[in-house]
């Protein structure tokens, strides 16, 4: 049927039903647990809560189930997926370069560095980083619109010599909003004019307390230029991750998020795939957005094919069908005709919303509620 109860819907995604009340409440729909919701809404609230919706028949949308949530014992850990966020001109692209040079395989590779949107990089302790190359508050916010929550950390940049300015500001809000854990690196300290205490001093004023201020923010003074407090800056990750225990179940079909997407003259679309779970391999057929494909080539950060890409490497993926949307999941399925199927079945659904004029997103239905 075109509708279905509060109550099923938070069983087949396995979430609390009081949960999707509460949602559904701040959506301006004030409705009890059994309660029926049609099917555009359920929609809303199953992106809203980060589930995919894979598998269709007719008129009805089935979405991911209990059984879906990998099992603990099948999870191992992943490396961190990491966004610089900052003022314009604090150094958010030079901090990235920066970072991008503490890779201890990049030369040994012998690959040429490619800017695919994210790298990865494997620092001394054999550990690995996933940056996102995509820096800016857009992208973030963007994503996140989307229900893709690909960032676990943030990397707030200050300039020392300059201090907190609009952008700052609005970094740390879109951060906190998003629930993520915040590192703030002071940049610049070169510079004569460089002050890090005052810069720690403002941003307690906006309530971010870093550890020198008795706090549990960590912070770091570095300079992408000069290439100094890059190693304690990786350290203060890697402890970060550590605590938010980054875990992924390798083996099963692989799920992940479109970073960017591009149409290639000579390659075709291509998309820059983020794996979330799972590993992707060669050969897969999948679904991602409201395109199709099978993998036919993948591509890493150093311009070196793969044959399979686990939990958090950004690869490069040939195949598809379209350009996909950045933020859009990608999902494997068994064969090349339920993917055309379920690609087919978004599309629909994408038109359906613009047609009927439903909110882009939640965001923008929130600013029009209000
Ligand atoms: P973005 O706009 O945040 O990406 O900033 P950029 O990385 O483009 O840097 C802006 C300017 O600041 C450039 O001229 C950089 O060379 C300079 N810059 C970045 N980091 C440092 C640093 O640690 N020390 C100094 N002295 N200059 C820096
Ligand atoms: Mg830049």
């Amino acid at each position: 049927p075109d509708t279905i109860t509060v109550q099923e819907l938070a069983n087949r995604m396995a979430e609390r039903g009081a949960d999707l009340v509460k949602s559904l409440f701040k959506m301006g729909m004030p409705v009890t647990i059994n309660q029926s919701i049609d099917q555009d809404t359920a929609e809303l609230l199953v992106e809203e809560f980060g589930h995919n919706i894979t598998r269709v028949s007719d008129s009805d949308v089935e979405i991911d189930t209990a059984a879906d949530v990998d099992a603990s014992e099948t999870l191992l850990p992943r490396p961190p997926v990491v966004t610089i966020m900052g003022h314009v001109d604090h150094g958010k692209t030079s901090l990235l370069d920066a970072l991008r040079g503490t890779d201890v395989v990049a030369g040994e590779a012998g690959g040429i560095t490619q800017h695919i949107g994210a790298y990865q990089v494997t620092v001394k302790s054999g550990e690995k980083i996933t940056f996102l190359d995509t820096p800016g508050h857009e992208a973030f916010t963007e994503m996140r619109q989307r229900g893709a929550n690909v960032t676990d950390i943030v990397i707030l940049v200050v300039a020392a010599d300059d201090g907190l300015k609009p952008q700052t500001i609005e970094a740390i809000n879109h951060t906190r909003a998003a629930g993520v854990p915040m590192i703030v690196a002071i940049n610049k300290i070169d510079k004569s004019g460089a002050n890090a205490q005052k810069v720690r001093e403002e941003l307690l004023q906006h309530n971010v307390q870093v550890e020198a201020m008795s706090g549990d923010v960590q912070d770091v003074e570095v300079s992408a230029l000069k290439k100094t407090g890059l190693d304690e800056l990786v350290e203060k990750i890697l402890l970060q991750a550590e605590l938010l225990e980054l875990k992924a179940n390798p083996d099963r079909d692989a799920e992940g998020t479109v970073i960017e997407a591009k149409l290639d003259k000579g390659r075709g679309p291509v998309a820059t795939v983020l794996v979330r779970r799972g590993t992707l391999r060669v050969g897969d057929i999948f679904v991602v957005g409201g395109e199709s494909g099978k993998v036919r080539a993948m591509v890493n950060d150093k311009g070196q094919q793969i044959k399979e890409a686990g939990p958090s490497l950004p690869v490069e993926v040939l195949g598809l069908s379209g350009t996909p949307g950045a933020g859009d999941p990608l999902s494997v399925v068994e064969n090349e005709a339920r993917a055309r199927e379920v690609a087919a079945y978004r599309q629909q659904l994408a038109t359906d919303k613009r047609t009927t004029h439903a909110p882009a997103n939640l965001e923008s239905m929130f600013s029009a509620l209000k």
